[in-house]
């Protein structure tokens, strides 16, 4: 194995040690505090039930049972959409915020901002490979709003090329399960 991918696998494993003790120490499974991670970080079109089943590669049945729990445990609210009826949208409580600020993902972050690499072409590397894989394995790339091909800046508002859409700005800082990439072969 090549030292990359062997450290690539050991970082894999550390974050997964990370999710379990986390997970555990609120009296939950991994995937519950993936889900809320994931959720911070998706925007209005990837914060539903059908969204989170596609970023992890798992099925709308376990999806609803972790849905269950996590709004059993008072870490998530469902809102439905004013403009299209039936969708519905997944929200935090602060609850979950604050589980999420003391998680694996803040130290990660932490470490991150220790290393002597620049952040733009280490972020750069990882996305290549990331999107690499996920080409492989035919999944969805869940990229940056303002890095994907539909993003149209128009000055001071933004849009959605795909949906035509204006997408307020701190939309436009989080993942979307509809995101293309701009670059189609490197990304
Ligand atoms: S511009 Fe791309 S990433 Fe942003 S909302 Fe539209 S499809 Fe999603």
């Amino acid at each position: 194995m090549q030292h990359n991918a062997l450290l690539l696998e050991r970082l894999g494993a550390l974050i997964h040690q990370s999710v379990r003790d986390d997970a555990a120490r609120h009296g939950l499974l991994p995937i519950h505090v993936q889900v809320l991670s994931y959720l911070s970080r998706a925007n209005r079109y990837s914060d539903m039930p059908i969204a989170v089943a596609e970023y992890f590669g798992v099925t709308r049945g376990t999806v609803s049972q972790t849905l269950a729990v996590l709004e059993r445990k008072g870490l998530l609210v469902r809102e439905s959409d004013a403009r299209h009826g039936r969708r519905v949208h997944l929200g935090l409580t602060p609850s979950a915020r604050a589980l999420l600020r003391e998680s694996w993902i803040t130290r990660l972050e932490t470490a991150l901002t220790t290393l002597p690499l620049d952040a733009a072409t280490l972020e750069s590397g990882l996305r290549g490979l990331l999107a690499g894989l996920q080409r492989l394995n035919g999944q969805r790339a869940f990229g940056v709003c303002a890095r994907c091909a539909h993003f149209q800046p128009d000055g001071r508002r933004a849009h959605c090329g795909l949906t035509g859409e204006p997408l307020a700005k701190a939309q436009t800082l989080r993942i979307c399960r509809e995101w293309r990439s701009p670059h189609a072969v490197t990304e």
